[in-house]
């Protein structure tokens, strides 16, 4: 961001894990990824998380992503980006100034657009932050690659979701932002490929777009973009068809049996 939009001081709230006992309404579905994270006492290949990574975004891969970069496909990266997301939105602006001096909120000025946005904001600048840290030598040069492609392969789960749902609408964004930057290509087997050589400036570039947006409470450029970037696109679309074809499930239901005794007796 320009320097006159960053925070000077950035209080991030505290990451808290709770034991999630039951849910319902409108924090129901689509379930976000972080609600089951692995813990010290689970084994991860016991984990929501993993069991989606290897029951649905495998095989969107298989499906979806160029045969050369499917082996990039890795639960390292897709579990790493879902920490770096959850990070990513307690980070960024959150109060701001307004031009008339006005003290505000990026909700408040967003309104009906914040959600889809601060969703891809955590999403493309979470991807930003894991190279970020692979700069600094914080996480392993292995992910440089992984990270993208994985990435990819997320960006065709959430929009499985809809595109009147905000993930899926901030997904949508983000995969047209990158493609239209040629970051991604689709090819004429239907599958598509990262160009390793434009992803960072593209990722780059949407996350400073995203962030000076919310930094400067702008909601008609707010408008502007989702209006612009979170529509079905052709490669969207060939993806959607393809995935219907092979019956991918679109996410792992979850049972609350301490919910079910306390409910039914059971
Ligand atoms: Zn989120």
């Amino acid at each position: 961001m320009d320097s006159a939009y960053k925070s000077k001081d950035v209080n991030a709230a505290p990451i808290r894990v709770i034991q999630l006992l039951f849910n319902a309404g409108d924090v129901k579905g689509p379930q976000t990824l972080a609600f089951n994270l692995p813990n010290d006492e689970l084994n991860i290949s016991e984990t929501c998380e993993f069991y989606r990574f290897k029951q649905i975004l495998l095989p969107i891969a298989a499906a979806c992503v160029e045969v050369e970069q499917q082996e990039f496909c890795d639960f390292e990266s897709f579990f790493t980006h879902t920490i770096c997301h959850e990070c990513c939105h307690g980070i960024g602006p959150h109060t701001i100034t307004l031009p008339d001096g006005r003290k505000s909120t990026v909700r408040l000025e967003l309104k009906e657009f914040h959600s889809a946005l601060e969703e891809a904001k955590a999403d493309i600048v979470g991807l930003w932050a894991l190279r970020f840290l692979i700069s600094q030598d914080l996480l392993s040069e292995s992910l440089l690659k992984s990270m993208y492609v994985s990435f990819l392969a997320g960006c065709f789960r959430s929009v499985r979701f809809g595109l009147e749902e905000a993930h899926g609408k901030g997904q949508a964004l983000q995969f047209n932002w990158l493609y239209e930057k040629g970051a991604f290509i689709l090819h004429s087997d239907n599958k598509v490929s990262v160009d390793f050589s434009k992803i960072e400036d593209a990722v780059e570039s949407l996350s400073r777009e995203i962030l000076t947006i919310q930094a400067k409470g702008d909601k008609e450029a707010a408008g502007l973009l989702l209006q612009r970037y979170s529509v079905m696109t052709e490669p969207l679309k060939i993806a959607l068809k393809v995935l219907e074809n092979i019956q991918v499930p679109v996410d792992v239901a979850t049972t609350f049996p301490i919910a079910d005794e306390i409910l039914h007796g059971s």
